[in-house]
């Protein structure tokens, strides 16, 4: 009987397992094709002055549509590639994108604003993400102080290799951000190494903020620190009106979040910066 037990789950537990290193080779293997095949775009969400409703920035976000798996998610296909080494000519395609719409914004005559690229922890200890920034600066005609870096936290090490990529960087005149910001594994000591132009506070503690006390205080506490050591700060994740108005007290200037707006399509981002303010929202009300 047990050994008819154990067959059974055997066979129970076993189409599953396959079906998902099915699924994981099937976005493995397409992956390597996505690129040319055109499967791959960007969308764009709004960073939000709370103050103004002015759009400052906005952040390029992946999305791959593939024909017959349909939509997968950054999370997952960012992994894969990370994994079976495209992460390079991902970021590649994911930067020149992005430098090519912001140029195409501003040669449409639409207000200049600020351009975040996620560079995957993993492409940021390659020696070539220095190069490969400057060229596709040079060949897209971006202006580089409108560039923004977005890399996680666990980048942030006094490792000598780690400062002297930032310096490279920041030389080159492009503006780092530390996303995800609180989640990670930095002490806070290692901020003061860095010359890191923003932090953005990761969605999950703006998620609790107004369930969970602890969240709240957290929050005020890093908005604090990021104003005295004079960091831009990026709330991710707003959703309501409340964190917003909560976030504003505490002194954080900048948004970005469902609330104003869900990551949208070129056409949409310059519809929104042709009357550079996002409306749908009360929320200058507050700061009137
Ligand atoms: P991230 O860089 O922290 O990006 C913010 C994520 O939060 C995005 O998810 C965005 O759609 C989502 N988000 C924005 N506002 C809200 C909100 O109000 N509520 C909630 N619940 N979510 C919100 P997305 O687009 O699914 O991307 C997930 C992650 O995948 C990104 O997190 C980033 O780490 C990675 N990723 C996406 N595109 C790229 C890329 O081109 N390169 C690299 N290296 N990573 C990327
Ligand atoms: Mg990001
Ligand atoms: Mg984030
Ligand atoms: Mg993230």
């Amino acid at each position: 009987a047990a050994k008819e037990r154990g067959k059974n789950q055997y066979a129970f537990y076993k189409p599953e397992l396959t079906e998902k290193a099915e699924y994981r080779f099937r976005v493995e293997q397409s992956l390597r094709e996505a690129v040319e095949k055109q499967q791959l775009s960007l969308v764009y969400q709004p960073q939000v002055q709370i103050l103004t409703g002015n759009i400052i920035g906005v952040e390029a976000l992946s999305r791959w549509h593939h024909p017959r798996l349909g939509q997968i998610s950054p999370t997952e296909f960012i992994a894969t590639a990370e994994r079976i080494g495209m992460i390079k000519p991902l970021t590649e395609w994911v930067l020149r994108t992005a430098c090519n719409q912001a140029v195409a914004w501003k040669q449409a005559g639409l207000p200049a604003i600020r351009m975040a690229v996620n560079i995957s922890p993993v492409h940021f200890l390659d020696k070539d993400l220095v190069s490969l920034i400057k060229r596709v600066l040079d060949e897209t005609g971006m202006v580089p102080s409108e560039l923004e870096l977005e890399v996680t936290e666990s980048i942030v090490q006094t490792d000598q290799q780690n400062l002297s990529i930032f310096r490279e960087l920041k030389d080159l005149g492009v503006l780092l951000a530390i996303d995800d910001f609180g989640t990670g594994y930095s002490s806070f000591a290692s901020l003061k190494h860095l010359t890191v132009d923003c932090l953005k506070i990761d969605k999950y503690f703006i998620n609790d903020m107004l369930i969970d006390n602890k969240s709240k205080i957290l929050i005020g506490s890093m908005i604090e620190m990021c104003r005295n050591l004079e960091h831009k700060i990026i709330a991710e994740g707003v959703e309501t009106e409340e964190q917003c108005h909560t976030l504003q007290k505490f002194g954080c200037e900048t948004v970005q979040g469902y609330l104003f707006s869900t990551p949208v399509s070129p056409d949409e981002i310059a519809k929104l910066l042709n009357n550079n303010v996002v409306h749908g929202s009360s929320m200058w009300s507050y700061s009137r």
